[in-house]
């Protein structure tokens, strides 16, 4: 019985789950954090301590407390489909920072659990979704003004990744914001993935990663797809979605910034990280997955698209490691999705 503020326990309290618990307190109306978990223990207890909030022995006795009404997941993507199935065990709501999990098999075995449960309970943290320009792109590619959709021209660039980033989290990471959010914005389902590596960037490349990447989809009605994963660029936090229709182009341009015009010069600025570009999705995304739960109606991101990016996903990394195209099926749909 959930009571008019929605009780939420953080598990993986890192670089993004500091960021939701500051917009579930601060920004987000009808919720509060009650309790985090993170393996980082003296840490992270301390940080419970001056909340004033518990720090639970595990994620499991959080799961499990009867102070915990839902379950916001931001742990490390290993570790998603475990805490996610136990949750589902408990039939509490759970929020799922992507990627659902690693694989696809994991993801569909997440599926199976909460068609058992009856209803949805997990909503994933694809908020790309929730960004003014997707939004605006849906709509206008629903119009049809522009004609059918042909191919579209994507990118994610990030500036840098760190040494701990591999080939495959270019995919399993990266990319599936873009596989999950075209995919809504299409509304047509993926049939084959294949994976190229294009000449590797030098500098902050090492042996465990080829950057950048280039990912070709192709959708049912035989729309193409052209994807760059680009982790190592430099610059900025770059993301682009040019859609071309049979008489139109639709794309994205970084929203927030002025231009200046100066010494023969003409200067815009480039988002600098994911929490800059994507502030206000976020937002809305969470006020509304709190409505969703308070009113037992989730509407957001489902287990299902996350079942659906990660076939996608896991077929990008088989078309890496084996240079050819996968073709991908996906499983019957229950009814609850
Ligand atoms: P992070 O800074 O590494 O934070 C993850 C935290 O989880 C760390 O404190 C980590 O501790 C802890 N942890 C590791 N194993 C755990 C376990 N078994 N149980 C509980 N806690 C555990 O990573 P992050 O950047 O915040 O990312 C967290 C998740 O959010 C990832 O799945 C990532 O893909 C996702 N994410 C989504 C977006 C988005 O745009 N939607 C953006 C960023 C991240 P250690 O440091 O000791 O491992």
């Amino acid at each position: 019985m959930i009571n008019k503020e929605l009780r939420i326990g953080v598990i993986g309290v890192g670089a993004i789950g500091t960021e939701h618990i500051k917009r579930i307190n601060h920004k987000i109306k009808g919720a509060r954090v009650v309790g985090i978990y993170d393996v980082l223990e003296e840490e992270k207890k301390q940080l419970a301590d001056e909340m004033g909030i518990m720090f639970y022995g595990s994620g499991e006795d959080l799961i499990s407390s009867d102070d915990v009404d839902a379950i916001l997941i931001t742990s490390i993507d290993e570790t998603h489909a475990d805490y996610v199935l136990k949750a589902l065990a408990q039939e509490k709501y759970v929020f799922c920072e992507k990627p659902l999990a690693i694989d696809s098999q994991s993801c569909a075995k997440i599926v199976e659990a909460e068609v058992k449960c009856g209803r949805r309970l997990v909503q994933v943290g694809f908020m790309r979704r929730y960004d003014k320009g997707y939004m605006e792109l849906k709509k206008l590619i629903e119009s049809k003004s522009y004609g059918e959709v042909l191919m579209l021209h994507c990118a994610h660039r990030n500036p840098e990744s760190g040494l701990h980033y591999t080939t495959p989290m270019s995919i399993i990471q990266t990319a599936v914001h873009e596989i999950d959010v075209l995919h809504w914005l299409l509304q047509d389902d993926y049939v084959s993935v294949e994976s190229i590596l294009p000449k590797k960037q030098t500098k902050m490349t090492h042996t465990n990663l080829h950057d950048p990447q280039i990912l070709v989809l192709e959708t049912k009605n035989g729309v193409v797809i052209q994807l760059e994963i680009f982790v190592n660029c430099q610059f900025g936090y770059d993301i682009k979605c040019e859609v071309v229709c049979e008489n139109g182009e639709l794309g994205l341009v970084d929203p927030h910034y002025t231009y200046v015009k100066h010494n023969f010069s003409n200067q815009t600025p480039i988002s600098p990280d994911w929490q800059t570009r994507f502030k206000e999705a976020y937002d809305t995304e969470f006020q509304l997955w709190v409505n969703g739960v308070l009113n037992h109606k989730l509407e957001g991101p489902s287990s299902w698209d996350g079942y659906v990016a990660s076939v996608i996903t896991t077929a990008g990394t088989e078309s890496t490691n084996k240079g050819e195209k996968i073709k991908v099926m996906l499983q019957e749909k229950p009814s609850i999705y």
